[in-house]
């Protein structure tokens, strides 16, 4: 089945055709590590992690790398300001890749919770100065690029197809732009590809003296070192279009002659209040601060990947405690299907039950490819469910292949693979022990047991066939 997607860049929904047959070459910026990630960066994080996801549940082998901004970051997404993680560093009077390498863990780790893949690489980009300075020269020896004082700009002038992603134009951008205070630049919308600046605190030696890159320039050196001149796809939030998907572009295309990027994807802003959530707001939820809170990692991932990314998610508290019933549900399934494939009798899949899986899983696909539709995918899950459920006296060759099908959608959503709170180990003892118990009619120990399971903070129900599943109570 055809994968669509809509490409902000021809403003059109696409069939993806990958440049070689069965691959698929993803970039996707990173944080800029400066301050703890929050759930509105997540949510593009996510996006990224949901496409990569399904890319390989279709069979696309996927190469994907995400960059970490360690340096060149100014506080106007332009070249203007101070670079955010210095301005971190000299707050907490901090060497910046101390502070870089904090806030790079704390990005990890909340990676790591809400059970993204990680990509095969996170490029860092003060690891990366040499290649960034390679460009730069190219971009000069091409015309494309000129030098003042010790700093390289690039000339937008000269890049006929600026302005083709974002929609703008120069003599719009120019009517709007404030009052050039940097005389340098041959035009206002000229940007900083090396910049000068005997204050920064990283430096490096370069053809045009001591400095540092701007922000720009590492997306597109290190996304031609990873994965050519031209790849397939590269994602980030929608604020990422203009100025700096844009700008690397237009040094990108400029510097090899090929196209960059067939493919750009963006996610719309998590909002918060109404409100784009973001560092310099304040108005920001980080993914350990939830957690603190008592909600459940992969309720956040649920709740972060279940409206559609091309549409603004409003956070709230409530939307996550409705991930965590919706979790909830396909668990007591997954329970339910791991214990009859364990005590049910062997035996031939029921036609019906074949077309069912097989079925729910076409118009899974058919909806994700349908340009991530994620709220049809779901209601495909779920109708998969609530079938499943009122089936009784299945065989373990039957619970088997439905668990199998759920293992596969969850191969795309994550959201059971990120469960911290699979049943432990001594609640399914007891579970075990209720279960004999019964078996020799001993009621009282089998009620004693139960008590025992919910004290703990776990509900045993039983099942038709003998068995049982384990679901959460209240307060587990
Ligand atoms: P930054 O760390 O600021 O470089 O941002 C990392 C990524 O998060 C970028 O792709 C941003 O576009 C994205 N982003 C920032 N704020 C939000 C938000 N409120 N909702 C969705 N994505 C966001
Ligand atoms: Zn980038």
């Amino acid at each position: 089945m055809d994968l669509k997607l809509y490409n902000t860049l021809t403003r059109k929904t696409e069939i993806f055709e990958p440049l070689q047959k069965g691959r698929v070459g993803m970039y996707s910026c990173g944080p800029t590590v400066y301050s703890h990630p929050h759930i509105g960066n997540f949510r593009s994080f996510l996006v990224a992690d949901l496409l990569k996801r399904f890319f390989e549940f279709k069979g696309f082998k996927v190469t994907h790398i995400m960059n970490i901004t360690d340096v060149g970051h100014l506080v106007d997404d332009a070249d203007e300001g101070a670079d955010k993680l210095e301005e971190t560093a000299r707050k907490q009077k901090k060497d910046p890749l101390e502070i870089a390498k904090f806030y790079t863990d704390s990005f990890l780790q909340a990676s790591k919770l809400l059970n993204i893949k990680p990509p095969d690489k996170y490029p860092k980009a003060t690891e990366h100065i040499k290649e960034m300075i390679d460009m730069v020269k190219i971009l000069i020896d091409k015309g494309y690029a000129y030098v003042v004082e010790n700093n390289v700009y690039y000339d937008v002038t000269k890049f006929a197809n600026y302005g083709q992603l974002s929609g703008n134009t120069l003599n719009d951008l120019n009517a709007g732009a404030r009052i050039e205070i940097n005389q340098e630049k041959k035009n206002p919308q000229d940007f900083a590809l090396w910049k000068h600046d005997p204050k920064h605190l990283q430096q490096w030696d370069s053809p045009w003296g001591k400095g540092f890159p701007g922000w720009h320039i590492e997306c597109s050196a290190m996304s031609s070192k990873y994965l050519g001149a031209e790849f397939d796809i590269h994602t980030g939030g929608e604020d990422n279009i203009f100025p700096h998907h844009e700008c690397e572009i237009a040094q990108s295309e400029a510097a090899s002659g090929k196209k960059f990027v067939h493919y750009w994807l963006h996610t719309r802003f998590l909002l918060f209040d109404g409100e784009k959530m973001s560092k310099s707001k304040g108005n920001l939820y980080t993914i350990p601060e939830l957690i603190e809170k008592g909600f459940r990692k992969n309720a956040i991932r649920y709740a972060l990947i279940s409206s559609h990314y091309r549409q603004n998610y409003n956070f709230t508290f409530d939307g996550l405690k409705a991930a965590a019933q919706a979790i909830d549900k396909i668990q007591q399934c997954v329970l339910r299907l791991t214990d009859l494939g364990k005590t049910g009798k062997q035996g031939e899949i029921r036609e019906q039950l074949q077309d069912l899986a097989a079925n729910c899983l076409t118009e899974f696909d058919a909806a994700l490819s349908d340009d991530l539709n994620i709220s049809k995918a779901l209601a495909v899950c779920f109708d998969f469910i609530r079938q499943v459920n009122k089936t009784d006296d299945m065989n373990s060759t039957e619970a088997a292949a439905l668990l199998d099908t759920i293992n596969k959608i969850d191969s795309v959503l994550g959201v059971l693979e990120a469960d911290d709170n699979e049943v432990p180990a001594n609640i399914i003892e007891l579970a075990e022990k209720r279960k004999a118990a019964k078996l020799n009619k001993d009621w009282k120990a089998a009620d004693a047991v139960r008590a025992e399971i919910l004290a703990q903070g776990w509900i045993v129900e039983d099942i038709p066939g003998g068995g049982y599943r384990i679901k959460r109570g209240e307060n587990a």
